[in-house]
Formats: C-alpha cells, sequence, structure tokens
C-alpha cells in the first residue's frame, strides 16, 4: 500500500502520458524469461537470447553472380574488343582446380567459385564464342558480376543481434552461416481472463442484459502472436473477493497476467483493488483516447496488466502498451513500430493534453496515401477496426487537425496478424 500511495503521489493523481507509462513499464521490468537451445527449423518467431557472431564470411567464396566468363580485367584492351582463349570451366559446386593463367578465360556459372587470378565475369550474352575463344567488348568495369567473400556478412560481426524476433529470412541466415540450433528465450507464459458479471462465453445461451466475451478472443490471438504460452483463467465475476482468488491462482506458474475490464473508477470495478490486496498497483489513468483506463501493477511478484473493458480499448491498449511490456518481460528488443506520414482527409477537434488514436483507412490520391476516418468512433464498436487499415495517432499537444494536414499512421498490419 505505501508503494501505491507513492505512486499516486508522484503523478499527483492525474493522468499519465502514454511516453512515461512506456518509461514506468521500461524502468520497473526486466526479461523474466531464461533461455532454451532449440533446432533451427523451430526457431520461427522465438527471441534470440545471444547475438550471433558470423564464424565464417558470407559469401565463404568469391563466386560468380551470373553465367559467363571469368577473366583478369587487366587482359582486357581497353578500347576495343578483346579475344581470350577459354581454357576451363567452374561450375556450382566445382571450382577449377588450377589458378587461371594470365589471358585466360575461364567458363563459368552463376555461383562457381571465382579462379584465383580472375577478378571480372563478362556475361554469356555480352560474349561472341568462336571454337574456343571468346569475343569480349571493351568497357566493363573491373570487378563486375563478382561477388566478393563476406560482401553478405563478414566473419566476426554481428549476424544476429540478441533480442531479436526471429523470422523467416533470419533462419536463413543462421542456416547459410552453419547453425543448426539457436539459443532462445522461453515463451513467455500469460494468463488471461476476462472480468464482468454481464460477461459470457459463445457458445452458451445468453441471458438478458449479457454479452459474449470478444476481449478473451481478441487477446488470446493477439497474445500467441506475440509468440506467449496463453492459460484461460476464463471469466470472473465482478466481486472482489473472487478477483482476489483468480489472480491469486494466475500469478502461479505465470509471467505475466493480463485482465480486461473492471478498471475503471466504478463501483462495480474491482481489478484495482485486488491487485492492491495481492501486490501493488504502479499507475491506472493514462492521458490516452481510447482506453484511459489500463491497471500496471504485480501480483505476489507477477507482473499484471489490467486493460479496459472496451474491445476497441482494449485493441489500442494492447498495442500501445501491452505490445512494448511483453517484448521487455520476453526478452525481445523493444518492438519499434513503423509509423507513417499520410495526409489527413477529414478535420478533427481534440483535447490538448491526451493522446488519440483514430480508426481509419488509407486511400491513394496520387502520389499521397490520404486517411478517412471512421465515421463511427465508439470505444465499443468492434467493427471499426476491422473496417479500417489502421490508427492515426495524434499526439498530446495537437487541439485540432485540418484537411489536409500530415499525421502518423500506424498499419494494423504491423501489430497484428
Ligand atoms: P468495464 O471497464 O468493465 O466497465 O467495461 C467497459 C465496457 O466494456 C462495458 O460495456 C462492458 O460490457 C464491455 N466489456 C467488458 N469486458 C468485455 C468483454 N470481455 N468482451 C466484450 N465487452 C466487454
Ligand atoms: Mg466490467
Amino acid at each position: 500500500m505505501a508503494q501505491l500511495s507513492d505512486d499516486c503521489f508522484a503523478f499527483g493523481g492525474g493522468l499519465l502520458t502514454v511516453a512515461e507509462a512506456l518509461a514506468e513499464i521500461d524502468g520497473r521490468l526486466a526479461p523474466v524469461v531464461g533461455a532454451e537451445t532449440v533446432p533451427l527449423r523451430a526457431a520461427s518467431g522465438r527471441v534470440l537470447a545471444r547475438d550471433i557472431i558470423a564464424a565464417m564470411d558470407l559469401p565463404p567464396h568469391a563466386n560468380s553472380a551470373v553465367d559467363g566468363y571469368a577473366i583478369a580485367h587487366a587482359d582486357l584492351l581497353p578500347d576495343e574488343e578483346t579475344v581470350l582463349r577459354v581454357g576451363g570451366r567452374a561450375a556450382a559446386g566445382h571450382p577449377l582446380d588450377r589458378p587461371a593463367d594470365r589471358g585466360e578465360a575461364i567458363r563459368i556459372f552463376t555461383g562457381a567459385p571465382m579462379p584465383d587470378g580472375t577478378d571480372t565475369v563478362m556475361m554469356q550474352e555480352d560474349c561472341t564464342i568462336e571454337d574456343g575463344w571468346v569475343r569480349l567488348k571493351p568497357g566493363i568495369r573491373k570487378g563486375a558480376n563478382r561477388r566478393r567473400a563476406g560482401e553478405d556478412v563478414a566473419e566476426g560481426e554481428v549476424a544476429l543481434p540478441a533480442g531479436k524476433r526471429l523470422r523467416a529470412p533470419d533462419l536463413g541466415l543462421a542456416a547459410a552461416l552453419g547453425l543448426s540450433e539457436l539459443s532462445v528465450f522461453h515463451l513467455l507464459r500469460v494468463a488471461l481472463l476476462s472480468t464482468g458479471d454481464e460477461i459470457f462465453d459463445p457458445g452458451t445461451p445468453l441471458p438478458a442484459g449479457a454479452i459474449y466475451d470478444a476481449n478473451r478472443f481478441i487477446l488470446g490471438a493477439l497474445l500467441t502472436g506475440l509468440g506467449c504460452v496463453v492459460t484461460d483463467f476464463g471469466i470472473r465475476p465482478d466481486r472482489e473477493a473472487a478477483l482476489v482468488e483468480a489472480l491469486a491462482a494466475a500469478s502461479a506458474d505465470h509471467d505475466l497476467i493480463v485482465t480486461s475490464g473492471g478498471v475503471s473508477a466504478g463501483e462495480e470495478d474491482h481489478v484495482r483493488s485486488a491487485v492492491e490486496q495481492l501486490g501493488a498497483l504502479h499507475f491506472w489513468r493514462l492521458a490516452i483516447k481510447p482506453g484511459r483506463p489500463v491497471a500496471l501493477g504485480q501480483v505476489n511478484g507477477v507482473p499484471l496488466i489490467g486493460l479496459p473493458g472496451n474491445p476497441v480499448a482494449v485493441i489500442v491498449t494492447f498495442i500501445v502498451l501491452a505490445r512494448p511490456l511483453i517484448a521487455k518481460l520476453a526478452g525481445a528488443a523493444a518492438a519499434a513500430t513503423q509509423v507513417f506520414p499520410v495526409r489527413a482527409g477529414f478535420s478533427y477537434r481534440k483535447k490538448p493534453g491526451r493522446r488519440e488514436y483514430l480508426r481509419a483507412s488509407l486511400e491513394r490520391d496520387g502520389d499521397m496515401l490520404v486517411a478517412a476516418k471512421y465515421p463511427k468512433d465508439g470505444a465499443g464498436i468492434l467493427s471499426s477496426v476491422i473496417r479500417s487499415d489502421g490508427l492515426v495517432i495524434l499526439d498530446e499537444a495537437t487541439s485540432s487537425l485540418a484537411t489536409g494536414s500530415i499525421v502518423d499512421f500506424l498499419p494494423f498490419s504491423e501489430v497484428m496478424d
């Protein structure tokens, strides 16, 4: 409790900006996962636990980028055609077994090692062959069509840094460096629950006044997409004792607890007080729309993020706060979400002092992308997310937006599968 009152005092009980909340997350939390070794083919989506230092050059040997003739550039006449004898052959997997002689051209194929003594490859389309001799046009640059050893990755370089979430090209690079297994962090174990007396599981009859649980399915998919192993703690009622019991159970054998609903200031919202009973609450009010109530705390030492109840607020706060939090706990380098400048196809007024995320679709207008704001912007309008391409982000300082202004756009494809 001392922790809680200190924190409330520190922020004056006011609203926390997104930057402050992210700094809190970064400052308070550390990676919680140990490392394990997995076969390369099982490493997709995992987070690399150690830097991979290239133990060899990539490519390992200089080789030809085309089918043609390998020569020493110094043998070419500068202003007229050169005729050289074709004295050998090098194919991929079948290097020439001797150095090339001066004045000799070597028939070469893509991927074949460059014979010693050659430095340039003339494409076969630019050559004329006359029984055993090749006629070469003037003007080719020294080193043309030659791939240097180590031009992709040099021996000793960090090929892949620790903290990288591995994707298809990363597995390819590890394989190209000869690695058959990788050291990765354990998957984050996440306990997930919904709160609310009105919330029921799909597939069951719906009593009067009730609604089906959307958030557990949104969050389950988002968490799984980030490589978390999710335990489903179901739907819990709006009673403090029931939430204390559920959170205590969820804190065993999990690295993170994620809840939705029950974090606002209403008398039916008991998540915050349940967290305070079992651990500590670090913050709960954010200067953002949608999604003002978000609780960050810990329960028996396990971090907890309590997201709002409205499904759109769940998605926005997951993208803005839960993703970086999960990256941090899972040992991943902060997922840099790329925002793109687009033109606003609408005007808008907002309260300064808070950050707003507007659902919008993109349309092309000449050289520019223009964002059209989705007409309904309630935090409960889940279809608005489905029918939009991403979020226009308006920062704290903005109070009005004129049509045609350039704004930051975060595509949903950057942050959701
Ligand atoms: P709360 O923050 O608990 O007051 O919830 C805010 C709004 O979100 C209410 O209209 C709830 O009915 C709704 N809500 C809460 N949890 C869920 C859920 N799991 N699925 C869909 N809607 C929800
Ligand atoms: Mg509720």
